[in-house]
C-alpha cells in the first residue's frame, strides 16, 4: 500500500498541528504481532487487519491507512544463524520484535531487504543499523532523494521515520543469494511501484510479492505505467512459483501456506479494467464489488473493508490519468 494522503493534505495537517512532526512512539509496535511458521526456514510476521467495528473514529495517520487496516505482514528467510527480512513493518518497535524473535530462535547475522520504497515497508529500517542493507537500486536512490522529508515527517505526514536507514547496496538485476543452504532470488520487477523487488524461493515454489499484489485489490501508486505493470505481471505468473505470499493480504490465507496464481489474474483483471472503464460517466462511483466481483466468488480475493479507500483512491488516479488518453492495447491474458 500507500499512504491515501496527498501530501498537500499532509502537509496542510502538519502546519495545522503547530509544531515538528513527533518521532513515532516507538515504544511499542504500532498494533500487536504475531508469527506465521510457513516452514522450517520461512516464517512471516503479521500485524493489523481490526474488524471495521474495532476502530475508532478519529484523525488517521498514514501507518493506519497504508499497513494497519488492510494488515501487513513482513517475511523471515532463514537458516542456522543468518535470516534475510523482507520489510521492516512500519515502526522501529515493531521492526526490533521481529528481530527479537529471530535472536531468540538463534539468529545472529542480518540481511534486511526493502522490497520498494513506501513508508509502511522501512519504518523500522532502522533496527538493521548494524546489518547489510538491500533493495533495487530504484528504491535506494528513491530513498536517498526522499531522506530529508521522510525524516522530517513531511514526505505522508506525520509520523517522521528518523532516523531513516537507508539501503546500502541497490540491484538492478536478478542477484540470488543463499541464506544458509536456502536459494534466494531477488527480481527486481516494475509492479505497484517502478523501484519494486519481489523474491522468489525457487526449491519451494513460493514468491514473497511485496505489494506487487495485494487482497483485497492492488494499491494503484503509478497509474500511467498500468499496461507495462499488466504485462510484467503476465510474466511474472510464468516463473514457477505455485504459491504467493503479499505483504497485504488475509492472514488466514498466509498461515495455510499463500495464494495460488488466481491472485495474479485477479490484479492483472483488475488494473485492466480501472483503465478500460476510466471514460465510463459514472466509473468513481463504481464499488470495488464491480471490478473483483468475479474474483470473490472464485475465491481468489476476499472483500476486506479497509480496501474501500484503496479502490477510491485508484478510481481517482485512474480516471485523471486515463479518461482523456486513448485506451491503451492490453496484452491477451495467458
Ligand atoms: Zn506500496
Amino acid at each position: 500500500m500507500k499512504p491515501l494522503l496527498p501530501s498537500a493534505f499532509a502537509a496542510l495537517a502538519l502546519l495545522l498541528a503547530g509544531t515538528a512532526p513527533a518521532r513515532a512512539d516507538d515504544t511499542a509496535p504500532r498494533a500487536p504481532l504475531r508469527t506465521m511458521v510457513l516452514n522450517d526456514h520461512l516464517v512471516a510476521f503479521y500485524q493489523g487487519r481490526p474488524d471495521e467495528s474495532a476502530v475508532k473514529p478519529g484523525p488517521r495517520q498514514w501507518p493506519d491507512l497504508g499497513a494497519i487496516f488492510v494488515g501487513v505482514a513482513t517475511y523471515a528467510i532463514h537458516d542456522g544463524d543468518t535470516a534475510l527480512v523482507y520489510d521492516s513493518f512500519t515502526d522501529t518497535a515493531s521492526a526490533q520484535w521481529v528481530r527479537d524473535w529471530l535472536v531468540k530462535a538463534g539468529v545472529r547475522r542480518f540481511v534486511l531487504v526493502n522490497s520498494h520504497w513506501h513508508l509502511d515497508h522501512i519504518g523500522g529500517n532502522a533496527v538493521y543499523a548494524d546489518s547489510l542493507r538491500l533493495a533495487s537500486e530504484g528504491t535506494r536512490a528513491k530513498l536517498a532523494m526522499k531522506r530529508d522529508a521522510i525524516e522530517a515527517g513531511t514526505e505522508e505526514g506525520p509520523p517522521a521515520i528518523r532516523p531513516l536507514a537507508l539501503p546500502d547496496l541497490g540491484i538492478a538485476s536478478d542477484t540470488t543469494i543463499m541464506i544458509g543452504k536456502v536459494r534466494v532470488l531477488l527480481r527486481p520487477v516494475a509492479i505497484h511501484s517502478a523501484d519494486g523487488l519481489v523474491i522468489e524461493l525457487p526449491d519451494d515454489k513460493l514468491l514473497l510479492a511485496g505489494d506487487t499484489l495485494e487482497d483485497t485489490a492492488t494499491f494503484v501508486a503509478e497509474p500511467q505505467s498500468i499496461p507495462q505493470q499488466y504485462k510484467t505481471l503476465g510474466a511474472m505468473r510464468g516463473w514457477g512459483f505455485t504459491k504467493i505470499l503479499p505483504n497485504h493480504g488475509n492472514p488466514a490465507v498466509i498461515a495455510a501456506g499463500g495464494y495460488g496464481l488466481g491472485l495474479i489474474d485477479t490484479t492483472r483483471a483488475y488494473i485492466r479494467r480501472l483503465v478500460e472503464h476510466a471514460k465510463d460517466a459514472d466509473f468513481q462511483k463504481q464499488p470495488l464489488e464491480s471490478f473483483v466481483g468475479d474474483a470473490i466468488r472464485r475465491g481468489d480475493v476476499s472483500l476486506w473493508w479497509a480496501y474501500r479507500d484503496a479502490h477510491a483512491n485508484n478510481l481517482a488516479v485512474v480516471a485523471k490519468a486515463w479518461q482523456d488518453q486513448p485506451a491503451p492495447a492490453f496484452d491477451p491474458a495467458p
